[in-house]
């Protein structure tokens, strides 16, 4: 049978995927192929920063993963979601542009994993960027494919906020992703404009008239195709119809933390006892596969506020302010529609001994629900909550 063939080929469209493909296609004499489960990033709920509400309540381009009951929840199970689109979950996500603390870096070197230090990862973050916040300094880089900037109209309750963090005794920093992440500050956000700029917005979409890349979405990859131990190509169902492309040099797992170690497993490399359970033949026995998996756990904690021009959501006066709001993007790219929702935030100690924040709080200007059962995060306004 004849197939494609690519020198690389990526596999997932997500923030990883769309960098890695990008930057590998700026080699002309290479040729990169990006398979994306999910479809193009051209909706609206994508573009209006807003919109990324709705597409987490009403499950649009999500995977909508559910967790197995968790014992440290009360055997509750929570809601995964995760982007299935050009951008993956940068297209849904609330565009807080957050780097890790210095130290997260460092440890990982520290662990044994030469080049993540603080000071090697640093000239990439400002590669990436153009920061509208703060130019080009010790830590922020312009010229790069990443827009960073504040928020075009963001809600007058982030002074409030602000206020109460200072009276608290944490301070207003300049920047949380500079010198020191203690303080409280308005957000920076990946947006341009005001629309959002994803990592495909950033990497792929001013790119996709390079002749040695091509993108294929609505291309949901079933297993890495493999040459013995050797990865040369990624089988998927497109259409209802498999198909096959080819890597002469590498394929590149970018399914993000679910989706890669998934395809690892059901191409036979992962803990051998578990793929035999599930009659999957093992190529590679590596128990570490589909493991350990740390995540961060967000509590919300939501007041009611009579201050309603200050905030939104899904009861009849907020929608007259949405669709009002929606004719200001449109024609000015300003109003509530440029809204990240969680329009500040804050790092704090909840243990002083700590040698790095332990604790993010983003001020939320809509009511954020995120522990429905069946799963949805949810923004209404004022309370109108069913709990
Ligand atoms: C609701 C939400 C809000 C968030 N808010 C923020 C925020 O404000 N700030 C921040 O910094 N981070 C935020 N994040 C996290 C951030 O978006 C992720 O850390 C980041 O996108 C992960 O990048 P990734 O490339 O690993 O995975 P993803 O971006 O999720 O990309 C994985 C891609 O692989 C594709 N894929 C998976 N399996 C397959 C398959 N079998 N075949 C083909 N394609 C496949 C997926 O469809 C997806 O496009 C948020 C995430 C979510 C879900």
């Amino acid at each position: 049978m004849q197939y494609q063939e690519f020198d690389y080929v990526v596999v997932g469209g997500g923030a990883g995927g769309c960098v890695v493909a990008s930057r590998l296609s700026e080699d002309p004499s290479l040729s990169v192929c990006l398979l994306e489960a999910g479809g193009p990033d051209s909706s609206a709920f994508i573009q209006a920063p807003l919109g990324f509400a709705a597409t987490a309540a009403l499950g649009i381009h999500n995977w909508n993963f559910n967790t197995t009951p968790q014992p440290g929840l009360n055997g509750r199970c929570g809601f995964q979601p995760r982007g299935k689109v050009m951008g993956g979950s940068s297209s849904v996500n609330a565009m807080v542009y957050t780097r890790g603390n210095r130290l997260d870096y460092d440890n990982w070197t520290a662990q044994g994993n030469p080049g993540w230090s603080y000071e090697e990862v640093l000239p990439i973050f400002k590669r990436a960027e153009n920061s509208e916040c703060f130019g080009a300094d010790a830590y922020h880089g312009v010229g790069g494919p990443l827009n960073v900037s504040y928020l075009r109209s963001p809600s007058p309750i982030n002074q409030a906020f602000l206020e109460a963090c200072e009276k608290q005794g944490l301070p207003q920093t300049k920047d949380y992703n500079g010198a020191s992440q203690f303080g409280c500050a308005p957000a920076q956000v990946t947006q341009k404009n005001g629309e959002r700029c994803s990592a495909a917005k950033a990497y792929i979409t001013p790119h996709l008239d390079r002749p040695n890349l091509t993108v294929i979405t609505q291309a949901h990859t079933q297993r890495i195709v493999l040459d013995g131990k050797r990865a040369v190509g990624a089988e998927f169902l497109l259409n209802g119809k498999y198909a096959q492309v080819r890597a002469r040099r590498e394929v590149i797992l970018s399914g993000g933390a679910f989706g890669s170690p998934q395809l690892l497993m059901l191409s036979g490399i992962g803990p051998a006892a578990h793929l035999k359970e599930l009659g999957i033949p093992v190529v590679q026995d590596l128990p570490g596969v589909g493991k350990n998996l740390h995540d961060h756990v967000t509590a919300v904690l939501i007041y009611r506020t009579q201050r309603k021009e200050s905030t939104f959501g899904l009861s009849l006066s907020g929608l007259v302010q949405i669709v009002r709001s929606i004719f200001e993007w449109r024609n000015k790219r300003s109003g509530i529609v440029t809204s990240n929702v969680a329009e500040s935030q804050a790092f704090l100690f909840a243990d002083k001994a700590e040698s790095a924040p332990d604790i993010q709080l983003a001020l939320c200007t809509g009511i954020v629900v995120t522990d429905r059962r069946n799963g949805a995060t949810d923004v209404r306004r004022n309370g109108a909550t069913n709990r």
